[in-house]
């Protein structure tokens, strides 16, 4: 079913927001911080709604949206997100004649740009690993020798814990770490000489489950509040010094930037894609023989220091992923692990076959040893200080209004 529905609130032509998307993000402005839905160039603020008694007829919390955070919202779970949603739908429906009115008289809409916040208090965040393509590159690079992929990667979703404190909105500067490296065979402290990117895309989940008790896969979705994007800044030489034999610490941690508008999954429904097949068939609690992913076109646009002139460096899709999110989720879970609101699921870096369609600078420039020439004639292998990065997705499908998620940016600073 194609959805053609439009705002009275203004969309520009080609808006990442259109009433098809509502993502919710946190802002401030004069009147403090609180959570609000993105509609085009405006921002619908939730607390004067919820204050103007737009959700009344509703489950929700009192209060919900005067957080600087939308933890509380997420916490209250799936029925609340569909009567909020729905709810805001309709206000924001060209076909309700008195919501225009009553946006004006309660000062319901605010005009972009406003300072946009860390929409969630991230608990845990846990990092996959789950494009073929990009474990694939990985493998070749670092064992020339063996198999690309190692035994475990076709039966597991493969990640790693990373630092919950460090996540970042987009518009935060990116300081270069400094740690140990490899330099000549000895040790060496000093800035990372070697700071690349890594295009993810990540869902942020509701409280899933109790402890102890696994989320079975058939249901695992439903504890999926939204997605967002992901910048995995990674120092690759602390990393390949650090890592054996327990994996990424210190060459992650010091930073991971997530875009700040959080797109329900139900905003993505029209977008979604039957997941890749599966050989040799998992185990089977990540059995889903119905498993989806979804259809994003995701770029990578590198502004080198001192430059206004952008180069999309990368344009990829995130159909590439071998696993899905709901497996991510009941693999996560399944040792009993609790996954609790605000958390976030990174899916590794996205990458596809071509060399324009690898998600990090380590993969384009095959371990530096290719450079690359951007549009203002420069070169790089890898991030030099004052390099500006923009992530953006976009989804598209026949008959469908394209939605979109807003930029994921960071600068480098020394
Ligand atoms: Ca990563």
């Amino acid at each position: 079913m194609s959805n053609v529905a439009t705002s009275w609130v203004h969309v520009p032509s080609g808006s990442d927001f259109p009433i098809q998307n509502l993502p919710y993000g946190v802002f401030t402005n004069e009147r403090g911080t609180r959570c609000g839905v993105a509609i085009g160039d405006s921002v619908l603020d939730l607390a004067a709604a919820e204050r103007a008694g737009l959700f009344a007829h509703t489950d929700l919390d009192a209060d919900t949206f005067f957080s600087e955070t939308l933890n509380d919202f997420i916490g209250q779970g799936r029925a609340i997100w569909i009567q909020i949603r729905d709810t805001i739908t309709a206000f924001l429906d060209m076909g309700n004649a008195s919501a225009p009115a009553f946006a004006r008289e309660h000062e319901l809409l605010v005009s972009t740009p406003v300072s946009m916040n860390l929409p969630v208090r991230v608990g845990d965040y846990v990092d996959f690993y789950s494009s073929e393509q990009h474990a694939t590159n990985l493998g070749k690079m670092f064992r020339p020798d063996g198999d690309a992929l190692l035994p475990n990667w076709k039966h597991l979703p493969v990640g790693y814990h990373g630092r919950a404190g460090t996540v970042v909105v987009s518009g935060t500067d990116i300081t270069r770490p400094s740690g140990q490296r490899l330099a000549e065979g000895a040790p060496v402290f000093g800035p990372s000489v070697r700071l690349d990117i890594e295009l993810e895309v990540g869902f942020i989940t509701g409280n899933a489950n109790r402890l102890g008790e696994p989320l079975d896969i058939a249901s695992a979705e439903d504890a999926i509040f939204g997605v967002c994007l992901v910048n995995d800044w990674s120092a690759r030489d602390i990393q390949a010094w650090e890592y054996v034999p327990l994996g990424p610490f210190l060459g992650k941690s010091f930073a991971t930037t997530i875009s700040p508008w959080i797109v329900p999954l139900d905003a993505l429904e029209p977008f979604r894609i039957p997941r890749p097949i599966q050989s040799p068939s998992p185990l089977p609690y990540l059995r889903d023989d119905f498993g989806r992913g979804i259809g994003i076109d995701l770029t990578v646009g590198f502004t080198p220091r001192g430059s206004s002139e952008e180069t999309v460096i990368t344009e990829t899709s995130f159909t590439n992923m071998y696993w899905t999110m709901a497996q991510q989720l009941a693999h996560a879970t399944v040792n009993g692990a609790t996954v609790r609101a605000g958390d976030l699921f990174a899916s590794g870096t996205v990458s596809g076959e071509g060399v324009n369609e690898r998600g990090s600078l380590i993969e384009i420039t095959w371990n530096g040893a290719e450079p690359m020439t951007l549009s203002d004639g420069s070169a790089r292998t890898f991030l030099e200080d004052g390099d500006s990065i923009s992530i953006r997705g976009r989804c598209s499908a026949e008959g469908e209004v394209p939605i979109g998620f807003g930029d994921c940016v960071g600068t480098v600073i020394s």
